[in-house]
């Protein structure tokens, strides 16, 4: 039989009595943690999200809820009534907040029972997790761990932070549509059909962009919105189809304007956890990160640059090299310090690596007590010495060297040098290390497509040094141009992680016309999608930018986690399901026919295609 609660309010939580609650009548509901018999005394560890606090029945002093306590199991909801007691000398539990007391129950109430756990919560001391798709299913039951309630309150914490800031700094919240109209951030849309419309479509966000842009047109002059963005595409580990954005925007702003106020928010954030960094951020270039970390999101906690080795091996007679160097490639290494005792096979390990970049093989040199490398049949000790002086690699280290086109050079050794950093354990714990990249590339070539696309998106505006290179492409058709043209875009990176993006926009409905037409939109095309935002462009638009930051990352950043999931209450599978609801889901019929739908059978379109 339940007991019902009736009257009884709860009077404190399970996290909060101290040794000066001492004497006081309380009242604590929450989960049985664990239960432990001892004869005339049962003790129980009552669990909420608070914390966890023992309370103790005995058979002499409650004989009622001392019989009670023994059907109570596992995960149980219960509530006590008792007074708060020291605990006995030894008996006090000092890793516990609550561990120098404990509850006398007079009263138990059992309010709920419980099945047994699909899986056991938390193993004391242990990281050995149930399955995630275990744990997703039974996501209710997974959120009770006390590691997702702790993120889920620095996530909160977080947001309170960028609200109270932004609203400091005078921006104000402006929420917007999530049924939208396609919004270009270069991923899929969800759509979703109308119907009352029948046969058209909404699309969710992928951002406020062009929204949040018309609200400085409205004169609004400072946006925020903690806004919720949609896009269908293929996820990784700190990725989810749905996701959400600190998102400003502001007028009369230049690139300084912006980067002060994500700095101040950053800075507030971050002062949530230790390790706080300092402003302004450092800044670096687009074509500076590029070149010496092999990334737009380098991690500065360690060095480990990359060094170009091309020049020394200018007129080299070794065809691998001679042939990459003649089709413009380039040659370029990384110091691995102290790895000069690097075995075959781990080596064969990092050949396997960087080919997963793409790379054709990776050469090395080691500089044990004697040198020894994989060039020195094709190159001769010199040019090896040479190299191995010129990449500043000392004794005892070793030198990898990739050759090839510079994307691939830059991939497979900049992801290398995370892969060495990650398992040599050269990066330091417990620090942030924020960047600006700036100046990025306004387009990136399509090879698909054989189109240039916007790298952020069409509304970036064009550093003013390249605006005559950018007419030149347009109106001369030399349409190779538009891949030197930089933007004032720039993004936010934090250890490696590309925190958010944003940038000066263009506000010149000339301009964003000639923008979408180098993209390749026919002006018809660009009238479709964005007419209403080149007519908005021309009612009084004033010079604006903004940035957009990842809440996700950041709220992984401040938990020390690497998986999104970690911080969502209710994230997606990596392969976009939520396997609690079970949803993507089916249908009725009805709903279909409503909306003027059919589904073509799974049958059919495996036999068409
Ligand atoms: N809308 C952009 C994004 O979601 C950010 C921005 O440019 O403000 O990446």
């Amino acid at each position: 039989m339940l007991d019902s609660l009736g009257g009884l309010e709860r009077t404190h939580t399970c996290g909060e009595l101290r040794e000066s609650d001492v004497g006081k009548d309380v009242v604590l509901m929450g989960w049985a943690a664990k239960k432990r018999d001892f004869g005339i005394f049962t003790f129980i560890d009552l669990r909420d999200r608070y914390g966890l606090t023992q309370v103790v029945v005995s058979e002499e002093e409650a004989a009622e809820a001392h019989s009670k306590a023994k059907n109570v199991r596992g995960e149980f909801v219960i509530a006590v009534k008792g007074s708060v007691v020291r605990r006995e000398d030894g008996t006090v539990n000092t890793k516990l907040p609550t561990g120098a007391v404990e509850v006398r129950v007079e009263e138990l109430l059992i309010l709920n029972e419980a099945k047994t756990l699909p899986f056991e919560l938390e193993k004391a001391g242990s990281q050995n997790l149930a399955s995630e798709d275990l744990r997703l299913k039974y996501r209710y039951v997974d959120l009770r761990r006390r590691t997702l309630q702790e993120n889920l309150q620095m996530r909160a914490k977080a947001m309170r932070k960028m609200r109270d800031y932004m609203d400091s700094q005078g921006f104000l919240e402006i929420e917007t549509p999530i049924l939208l109209k396609s919004t270009p951030e270069g991923a899929r849309d969800f759509i979703v059909p109308s119907r009352i419309h029948t046969g058209k479509f909404f699309a969710l966000p992928q951002s406020p962009q062009i929204l949040k842009q018309i609200t400085m047109i409205s004169g609004l002059d400072r946006y925020y919105q903690l806004a919720r963005c949609f896009r269908d595409e293929d996820l990784r580990a700190d990725r989810q189809p749905e996701f959400t954005q600190l998102d400003i925007e502001m007028s009369f702003a230049n690139q300084e304007s912006v980067f002060r106020v994500m700095e101040g928010v950053l800075k507030e954030v971050f002062s949530l956890v230790e390790g706080a960094f300092e402003t302004p951020f450092p800044r670096m270039t687009y074509a500076d990160a590029m070149r010496r970390f092999g990334s737009d999101k380098p991690d500065l906690r360690f060095a480990m640059e990359l060094v170009d080795l091309s020049r020394e091996l200018e007129g080299t007679d070794f065809a691998p090299f001679a042939s990459t160097l003649e089709s413009g490639g380039e040659i370029k290494c990384i110091v691995a310090n102290g790895c000069a005792g690097y075995s075959r096979k781990v080596l064969d390990g990092h050949q396997e690596f960087v080919k997963r970049y793409g790379a054709s093989g990776l050469a090395w040199i080691k500089l044990g007590e004697e040198t020894t490398s994989s060039l020195m049949n094709a190159l001769g000790a010199e040019t090896v010495t040479r190299l191995a002086n010129a990449s500043g690699a000392e004794s005892g280290d070793a030198v990898l060297i990739v050759a090839g086109r510079k994307s691939v050079v830059a991939a497979s050794l900049g992801a290398l040098r995370k892969e060495i950093a990650k398992t040599e354990g050269l990066i330091p714990a417990g620090i942030f290390r924020p960047l600006w990249v700036t100046e990025f590339p306004m387009f990136e070539f399509n090879e698909e497509t054989g189109n240039y696309d916007p790298m952020h998106h069409p509304f970036t505006s064009l550093m003013e040094e390249d605006v005559p290179l950018f007419k030149r492409a347009i109106e001369d058709g030399e349409t190779e141009l538009l891949g030197k043209i930089r933007a004032v875009a720039y993004d936010i990176v934090i250890n490696g992680y590309e925190i958010g993006s944003g940038s000066i926009r263009v506000h010149r409905s000339d301009i964003q016309s000639l923008i979408f037409e180098a993209q390749g939109l026919t002006p018809e095309t660009a009238r479709e999608r964005f007419g209403f935002f080149l007519d908005a462009l021309e009612y009084g638009t004033p010079p604006h930018g903004g940035f957009a930051a990842g809440i996700e990352r950041i709220v992984m950043l401040l938990c020390g986690t690497d998986n999104i999931r970690d911080v969502l209450a209710f994230p997606k599978t990596a392969s976009a399901q939520d396997l609690m609801m079970d949803s993507p889901g089916e249908v009725d019929q009805e709903q279909l026919d409503e909306l003027g739908l059919s589904i073509e059978e799974k049958r059919e379109r495996s036999a068409e295609g």
